[in-house]
Order: C-alpha cells, then sequence, then structure tokens
C-alpha cells in the first residue's frame, strides 16, 4: 500500500497505488506493453514472470482501487463480466448464491445461462428486505450478492444489515459497486468481502473502455482470486489499466459534477405533470434514502423514470438532441436507455414486470453537461412524444 493510505480519498485518487514510476520519475505510470519479462536465472527475477500473472501498470491500477475500497488487494479484468465470471468461480457445485432481484442483466445471464450449468446455483430475493434473505438462506448458500443501489430501479440495500447476517450464516458479502464507485461508498467500511465494478462506467467514466475489477478484504480470498485471475486469464490490459487510472484521477470532480446535475433532473421530473414515477435514492420519498444516507455520500447520478402513458418512447428518443440513446452508464455524456428492451431484455417477461421493469421504464445516466440544457432537452423531449 501507498504512503497516502491513510489520506482523504481526493487525494488516494490522484496519489494512491503506485503512481509514479521509481526507475525514470515519470509522474504516470508507463503502459507497460509487454507479455514477458526477462529471468537472470528460473525464478530469479524482478517481481514479474509474465503479464497475464502480472503486469506493472495493472497492478498499479490493482493497488489504486484496493486503496480507494480500503481493501487489502484488488484485481483488473477485461470487463465487469469478466469479474463477476472469476468471483463467481470461487463457488462449487451444489452451493447457491441469494442474489438481488433486480442485478444487471449480463450478471443474470451468467448465473442463468453459464454457471446454473456447472451446478451453481442462485436464488432472486428483494435484498431490500432483511426478512427475505434470512428466509432464503439454507445450508447451500455459500453468498450473498447485492447491488445498492440496483440496476436499473435503484433499490437500496443496507450493507451492513446484510454483512452482519452473512457472517452470522459464515457465508460469503458481494456488493457490486458500479453505481456508486468508493468516491460515494466503500463497501468493505460496512463488511463486505467482495467488491466488484463495472470499471466501464464512472471508474472509466468516459465511456472508452471496457473493464472490470474485484477487491477483497481478506487474504486468504486474496490469494483465491489472484489463482482464478491467472488460471482462467480475462485479465485487463496495460493500455486500458492505463486508461483506467487517467479516469479514476478525475472521479471526484468528475462525480461531484454527475451528482449535481442529477439532483437538480431528479427534482425537475418529480415535478413534471407528465412524469409518473420517478426512482432516485437522492430524493426524501425514495423508500431506501435513509438507508443510503447512513452508507453513502448521497444519491449518485442514475435516475430512473416513467412517464405517463400517453407518451409514445420511441418518439421521445428520437426528439432528444443532447442525451442519446444508448446502453452503458457513467461517463461524461448523458445517456438513456430503455431497459426492457436493451439492458435487462435477458430478463425474462414475467421476472421484469414482477420487479417493476416494466415497458415504460428508463434510465438515465446523468451526463456532466450544463444542467438546464439537460433540463430543456428532456422537456422538449417530452412535449414532442405526447400521442
Ligand atoms: C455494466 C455493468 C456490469 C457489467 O460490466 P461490463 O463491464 O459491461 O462487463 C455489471 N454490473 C453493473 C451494475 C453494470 O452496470
Amino acid at each position: 500500500m501507498s504512503q497516502f493510505k491513510n489520506h482523504s480519498i481526493n487525494t488516494k485518487l490522484i496519489h494512491g497505488g503506485i503512481s509514479s514510476d521509481e526507475a525514470t520519475g515519470s509522474v504516470n505510470i508507463p503502459i507497460y506493453q509487454t507479455s514477458t519479462f526477462k529471468q537472470e536465472i528460473p525464478g530469479v527475477h524482478k517481481g514479474y514472470e509474465y503479464s497475464r500473472t502480472g503486469n506493472p501498470t495493472r497492478e498499479a491500477l490493482e493497488n489504486l482501487i484496493a486503496e480507494l475500497e480500503e481493501g487489502i488487494a484488488g484485481f483488473a479484468f477485461a470487463s465487469g463480466l469478466a469479474a463477476i465470471t472469476v468471483v463467481l468461480s470461487l463457488f462449487r457445485a451444489g452451493d447457491k448464491l441469494v442474489v438481488s432481484d433486480n442485478v444487471y442483466g449480463g450478471t443474470f445471464r451468467v448465473m442463468d445461462k453459464v454457471f446454473q450449468n456447472f451446478g451453481i446455483g442462485y436464488i432472486l430475493v428483494d435484498t431490500t428486505d432483511r426478512e427475505k434473505i434470512e428466509a432464503a438462506i439454507d445450508e447451500n448458500v455459500k453468498a450473498v450478492y447485492i447491488e445498492t443501489p440496483t440496476n436499473p430501479l435503484l433499490g437500496i440495500t443496507d450493507i451492513r444489515t446484510v454483512a452482519k447476517l452473512a457472517k452470522k450464516k459464515h457465508i460469503l458479502t458481494i456488493v457490486d459497486n458500479t453505481f456508486y464507485t468508493p468516491y460515494l461508498q466503500r463497501p468493505i467500511l460496512e463488511g463486505a468481502d467482495i467488491v466488484i465494478h463495472s470499471a466501464t462506467k464512472y471508474l472509466g467514466g468516459h465511456s472508452d473502455l471496457v473493464a472490470g475489477l474485484v477487491v477483497v478484504n481478506d487474504k486468504e480470498l486474496a490469494e483465491k482470486i489472484a489463482f482464478l485471475q491467472n488460471a482462467t486469464g480475462g485479465v485487463l490490459s496495460p493500455f486500458d489499466s492505463f486508461l483506467l487510472i487517467r479516469g479514476i484521477n478525475t472521479l471526484g470532480v468528475r462525480l461531484d459534477r454527475h451528482v449535481k446535475n442529477a439532483e437538480k433532473l431528479a427534482q425537475f421530473l418529480q415535478g413534471h405533470p407528465e412524469v409518473k414515477k420517478v426512482y432516485y435514492p437522492g430524493l426524501k420519498d425514495h423508500p431506501g434514502y435513509e438507508v443510503n444516507k447512513k452508507q453513502a455520500k448521497n444519491g449518485g447520478a442514475m435516475i430512473s423514470f416513467e412517464l405517463t402513458e400517453n407518451h409514445n418512447i420511441h418518439t421521445f428518443f428520437r426528439n432528444l438532441h443532447i442525451i442519446s440513446l444508448a446502453e452503458s452508464l457513467g461517463g461524461v455524456e448523458s445517456l438513456i436507455c430503455h431497459p426492457a428492451s436493451m439492458t435487462h431484455a435477458a430478463i425474462p417477461e414475467k421476472i421484469r414486470d414482477s420487479v417493476g421493469i416494466t415497458k415504460g421504464l428508463l434510465r438515465f445516466s446523468v451526463g456532466i453537461e450544463q444542467e438546464e440544457e439537460l433540463q430543456q432537452d428532456l422537456e422538449q423531449a417530452i412535449a414532442a412524444s405526447r400521442v
């Protein structure tokens, strides 16, 4: 860990991990674009043998995210799903996980269509309700896997409550912290064992790379994840590791602006007569408002909402000029998507409807453009899509 371990997150974002190059004094970590490293005699080397196992650029990133999340070890992968795949590979046939009932569609898909074939099961539960989690834990359940806020309905789960329950049952707490990042929420400090990121989103922050991260807080778990990372091979490249460090350096200033815009736009949408429902954990009437306030800095920058029935959603999308219709989130530019047909299409309609991912639901990733202009963009598109 770096000499900045005990500094504030704003300083750690810039100087955490390994932030400069010992050999040359370069203030940025170079892109070590190499697959292999010279050895003096077999096994005698400078700490690196082969870039799947370890690469200095990737290692700088891995140390940085570990420090930001207050864990003991970090691991970088070629995508969020590669990170999730390694975490799920900790389990064996017969094991089951209790999972938040509106997790990211791709997370559901890999559990349902891949790991289930290997005998690793899942039980979908409304994890905002402790009783329901406890009722679902039998002797085969080995972990609780949560997103808070959930994607796309922004439900809030009390991490501390889940972690306490999981500890009592001797099982793991896994938190996907993609929507908040360590700048807004640090699950390990609440008792989580494993934190996962799709770094493609806010950590990268510029919609220009795909990456995943895992942080753990236990030596034995760190050894297992390191083994799986090397054994399965879905590692992040040196160039993308460099880009991701560069993104993380500005995470604080970007998120401050993202959140400021989102807070204003959530209020605007809530007050709009043609908006039926707004989901934003920073609004006082959100059911998870108090729990969120306890464990996170604010309500983040993702807003989901539904227009009243007399709107054509396709016309709405076509009339947006600043906000782009696209999958993904967390970049500097505002993006909007239709979960039922895009990000969450992999989830069967029956499950989607039962959890509230309706055909009218829109998920809005608020960017850092001028807030008044984003508001105008929404306003005119809502008016133009009236039928
Ligand atoms: C995007 C996303 C993932 C998957 O990450 P990729 O980088 O796209 O593989 C996982 N969890 C959440 C919450 C996401 O938003």
